[in-house]
């Protein structure tokens, strides 16, 4: 099964949620399957291959694919994640989302400086979360060599929120 095919036969779309006028784009589905999950994680990583040395996943869906792009590629994994949660010495960006505003935060030190890190997350709406992903890695010394997702919503602008780097979507609705 192609990575389109089972997005669009997986993933499910709940109105009004977490908020009203809100369309969600819940991909659990498709990572709950085991042919569609090993498909999307090979295909999220595929534009990206050689590029990077570690992977960095977006609390919480994005932890899933980062996890399984570093272990099927060899390379590390890190999260971003939102306020409060790491114990030792961060670094933190606040953004806004589609619904409110939100923070993320990394370790000051889980990466090696000029290490090349793959960012990855479910969905790309506004752009706001992998903006504020990238700017935190680059202020840890990283060096972003993309930015992979398995949905894109295409008329919220987040792409060009993201100009100048490599963005890679499997889906844009
Ligand atoms: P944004 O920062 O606006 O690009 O929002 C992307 C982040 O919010 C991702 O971590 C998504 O999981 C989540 N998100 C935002 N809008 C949606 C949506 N319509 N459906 C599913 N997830 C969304």
């Amino acid at each position: 099964m192609a990575a389109r095919e089972a997005i669009d036969r997986l993933c499910a779309v709940v109105p009004d949620f977490p908020s009203p006028g809100i369309m969600f784009r819940d991909l659990t589905p498709v990572f709950s399957d085991a042919s569609a999950f090993r498909t999307v994680v090979d295909a999220v990583a595929a534009p990206f291959a050689g590029s990077f040395d570690a992977v960095a996943g977006v609390e919480a869906r994005g932890f899933l694919l980062a996890a399984a792009v570093a272990y099927a590629t060899g390379t590390g994994v890190v999260t971003v994640r939102k306020a409060g949660k790491l114990p030792r010495a961060v670094l933190r960006e606040s953004y806004d989302l589609e619904y409110g505003q939100a923070s993320l935060e990394i370790h000051q030190s889980d990466l090696p400086a000029g290490a090349r890190v793959l960012v990855l997350d479910d969905v790309l709406a506004t752009g706001g979360t992998l903006v504020a992903a990238c700017a935190l890695l680059e202020r840890a010394g990283a060096v972003v060599a993309g930015c992979g997702v398995v949905l894109e919503l295409g008329d919220l602008g987040g792409r060009a929120s993201l100009a100048g780097r490599h963005v890679a979507a499997l889906e844009t609705v």
